[in-house]
């Protein structure tokens, strides 16, 4: 990739002007993401974007156990971006011992470790205090996860700029802003209401909020913890967004003037091999190893065997089914949706995680599922059941796959709609609701099954939808075209040619050189 001559200029500039100081250290750049898959993926991935477009040095700080995978993920003869850990001990927060990532959490450990991610902050001082003694300078500047806020009071007293990095989309962020800063669902009895800084049109539903969320008041510890950290970061001097300008032009709108931050659209950030393909290619194989090398997770089968299965079916004719790295559904809602699923008649792979109540690091167990039916799905060559964790890069790039059943995190809306996949919607947690809507009422590719863990979702429901959906006439068809358009912004949006770039690379060069300018100054 082409290096920005611009970024490439002032760096240089910084490098002649003032040689008293360590270049290093004036072109050095901290990050610090939220302990939770769906965070420290795209953190990575911004920091490999940086990594290709500058001379920058970089280093991700997080806890021992995250760092030792993203080193396993990223060799050090594949990178130049620097790992570092800061001591952690889980059992020292209540939490299951080796217990550093909500991956490994049940729903309600995960506030614990929200909690106990804040005692991190004496020793990032620490850290950010030794590299300003090695190099005589502090950071060019950090980059913080939201849930992270507090590094805001580290960078502030190094006098070193700070930004946040939102790894969710604009409009699910906003909206989760807007309603833990407002609770504008207390202020009424209707279950509809609308939310400060969204049109008054634009109605959100009791039911789209997490149940934390719908008890919380300002006085519990959700509340006081989640306020802080977003107030916090509303102190930065500016926030990342992982998303394209052209696909959220709403939710970029509110969440600018909900924060009154500039904000960078620098998303999608997915390995290169994904993003150099048409959207319109079909194709029947898939690039390997870019899940792994993206989450350093092992699938819980070969990926090669999961790729062969789906080859086997036609284009696009299989469902992917993945509630995320951290978030599953109930037993009863699990035998539902088995029984939906089969009763379809469409293809699936479809990654089982313990339903609520069990341990979530457990053992797959038959009784979660109807009686003889991951054998019955699997001899038709009906369904895959994978255990845990799936490749779902290779997954969702392979030619066979036609939609995506998701709790509707937003690295896998990314990830779907870079391929052109509509989506099937059954939101959980966080800002999933708000991006579940964003996508069926502003962007036309998704339609909801259902929302949350207490819904009873009936598998007549699942299966009418998942007909609607992959049968790809009328509302299915419609979908599938919104998502083909909206796939081609995306990757329009990460294109260079000559000197015509994209909008997102454009705005992430435009942020390296706002950064370094402001070092200059
Ligand atoms: N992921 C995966 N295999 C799985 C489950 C998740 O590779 O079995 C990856 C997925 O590709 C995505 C991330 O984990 O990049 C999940 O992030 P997302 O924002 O979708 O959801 P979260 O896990 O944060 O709720």
């Amino acid at each position: 990739m082409i290096k920005p001559e611009k970024v490439i200029c002032n760096c240089r500039r910084i490098r002649n002007s003032e040689e008293t100081m360590n270049s290093t250290a004036k072109t050095h750049i901290v990050m610090l993401p939220f302990l939770a898959q769906g965070h420290i993926i795209p953190f990575l991935a911004l920091a490999k974007q940086i990594e290709q477009r500058t001379h920058f040095t970089i280093t991700i700080v997080s806890t021992p156990l995250n760092i030792h995978h993203l080193k396993s993920t990223t060799p050090p003869s594949t990178t130049t971006i620097n790992f570092t850990d800061l001591p952690f001990c889980s059992s020292d927060h209540g939490l299951p011992p080796n217990s550093e990532n909500t991956d490994s959490l049940s729903q309600s450990q995960i506030i614990n470790l929200v909690d106990a991610s804040q005692t991190l902050q004496p020793s990032f001082h620490n850290l950010i205090s030794n590299m300003i003694q090695q190099h005589g300078c502090p950071p060019l500047c950090i980059i913080s996860d939201v849930f992270m806020g507090w590094a805001i009071n580290v960078a502030k007293s190094f006098e070193t700029p700070h930004f946040t990095f939102i790894t969710g989309g604009a409009f699910g962020t906003a909206a989760y802003f807007s309603i833990w800063l407002n609770f504008p669902h207390r202020k009424t009895t209707s279950d509809e209401f609308s939310v400060p800084g969204f049109p008054e049109t634009c109605r959100f539903h009791r039911s789209q909020l997490h149940p934390l969320l719908r008890a919380a008041d300002g006085t519990d510890i959700w509340s006081r913890l989640i306020q802080r950290q977003i107030l916090l970061s509303l102190c930065s001097n500016g926030m990342l967004c992982n998303t394209v300008e052209e696909i959220e032009p709403m939710g970029l709108d509110i969440l600018r003037k909900i924060t009154g931050l500039p904000v960078w659209t620098v998303g999608p950030l997915l390995p290169p091999s994904l993003l150099n393909r048409s959207a319109s290619s079909s194709f029947l194989s898939s690039p390997l190893n870019v899940s792994f090398s993206r989450s350093g997770k092992e699938p819980g089968i070969a990926t090669e065997n999961c790729i062969n299965w789906l080859n086997y079916h036609p284009p696009e004719s299989v469902l992917y089914i993945s509630f995320g790295s951290q978030n599953t559904i109930s037993s009863t809602q699990m035998m539902e949706l088995a029984m939906g699923l089969e009763a379809s008649g469409k293809p699936f792979i479809w990654v089982v995680r313990p339903p609520i109540g069990f341990d979530i690091k457990g053992e797959f167990r038959a009784e979660w599922l109807p009686e003889g039916y991951e054998e019955r799905v699997s001899k038709r060559k009906q369904g895959m059941v994978l255990h845990r964790w799936a490749p779902q890069l290779e997954i969702l790039s392979n030619g066979s796959t036609g939609a995506f059943l998701s709790h509707c995190g937003w690295n896998s809306m990314l990830e779907s709609l870079n391929q052109g996949l509509p989506i099937i919607g059954w939101p959980i947690a966080a800002e999933q609701a708000y991006n579940s809507k964003m996508m069926e009422e502003e962007m036309g590719v998704c339609v909801e099954l259902t929302r949350g863990l207490e819904s009873w979702v009936r598998r007549e429901e699942v299966e009418r939808v998942v007909r609607m959906v992959m049968n790809k006439e009328g509302k299915g068809l419609e979908m599938k075209r919104k998502a083909m358009e909206i796939a081609e912004k995306i990757r329009d949006s990460v294109r260079e040619d000559g000197d015509w770039k994209g909008s997102s690379l454009k705005s992430l060069d435009d942020f390296l050189d706002t950064v370094v300018l402001s070092r200059e100054r």
